[in-house]
């Protein structure tokens, strides 16, 4: 369990990170929290050659307000996200998703560039961001760009990431006041990777659902947007037929593996129960 060898380097700012990695190979990582990449290390499913460590980038910490957007810098930790006054307030779902997430020692030094950067289905972070139509901040040697949390995730572990770029923050389009929200996760036990979980985001009119976004974590190979769960709720007062839609539409895009959570058919069916837990404690927070 020692990890093959690489070369260690600490850069003192972004603009050194990217310009390190514009220069080293392709098998060059960089490296966050480490609690995910280290682990694959150690299994050798990850064999980097050099690891350019992003602990010394100030610049990529912290949360801030900008133009209606919640910008999260990609080494804050999920620790740090738990504790957040501007998140508490504006996008309370993320610290419910960040506790969701391993135990205490994981989340001090996970962070969440780290975790939606990954491209690991088993992530809890992705699929919130892609309910909540974030935009992820990649600087490499050609300068910046976004890319929207759902055009990220191609297949396990294959990203929209080119080599050599640098994931710098996640913009989160603050959602509106009264706004519902849940993050539901089936575990085995504490610090498990959810057997199935879904994120949901609505709002409320009337005592009917206006708007709704509906997210899956670990039941396919990359995390799933549940476009027809969510419509299948639009105008309804979530009685017992539209939770039944919307479970009965998130099971059907769910395509987990087997593993040690269970038989395929009971993970993809935990999907449609996630999603209707997630929607009753999200409409019983907003207000109408
Ligand atoms: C026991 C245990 C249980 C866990 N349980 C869960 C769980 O239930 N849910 C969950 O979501 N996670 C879980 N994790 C994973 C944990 O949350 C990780 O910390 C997180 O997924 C990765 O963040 P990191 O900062 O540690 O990234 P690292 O491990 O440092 O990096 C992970 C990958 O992302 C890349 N990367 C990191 N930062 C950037 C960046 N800024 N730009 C570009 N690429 C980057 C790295 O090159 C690497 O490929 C668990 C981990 C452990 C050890």
């Amino acid at each position: 369990m020692i990890p093959g060898s690489f070369e260690y380097h600490r850069p003192a700012g972004l603009a050194e990170a990217v310009a390190l990695l514009g220069k080293l190979d392709s098998e060059a990582r960089v490296i966050a929290g480490g609690h995910s990449l280290i682990p694959m290390m150690k299994l050798r499913l990850a064999a980097p050659t050099h690891l350019v460590d992003l602990a010394g980038v100030a610049e990529l910490k912290g949360v801030r307000r900008e133009n209606g957007d919640i910008v999260i810098g990609a080494m804050t930790t999920q620790h740090e996200i738990i504790g957040d006054p501007l998140l508490g307030e504006h996008a309370p779902i993320l610290r419910e998703t960040a506790e969701a997430i391993a135990d205490p020692q994981v989340r001090y030094f996970g962070t969440i560039g780290g975790n939606v950067a990954n491209g690991d289905p088993g992530n809890d972070m992705p699929a919130l961001m892609m309910a909540l139509g974030a935009a992820y901040v990649l600087r490499g040697a050609s300068g910046e760009r976004r890319v929207a949390a759902r055009e990220y995730y191609l297949s396990p572990y294959e990203t929209a990431a080119k080599p050599g770029e640098v994931l710098t923050a996640i913009r989160v389009p603050a959602p509106p006041a009264g706004h519902g929200f849940a993050y539901e996760k089936l575990k085995r036990k504490v610090g498990d990777y959810a057997t199935a979980a879904a994120a949901a985001i609505l709002t409320v009119s009337g005592g009917r659902i206006a708007t709704c976004a509906i997210a899956l974590t670990n039941v396919a190979g990359t995390p799933l947007l549940a476009r027809d769960a969510a419509a299948s709720v639009i105008g309804a007062a979530l009685d017992k037929p539209a939770l039944a839609r919307a479970a009965a539409a998130a099971t059907a895009i769910a395509e987990p593996a087997a593993d040690g959570r269970g038989s395929a058919e009971y993970r993809a069916k935990m999907a449609g129960v996630m999603t209707a837990r997630a929607l009753v404690r999200a409409f019983a927070r907003a207000s109408s």
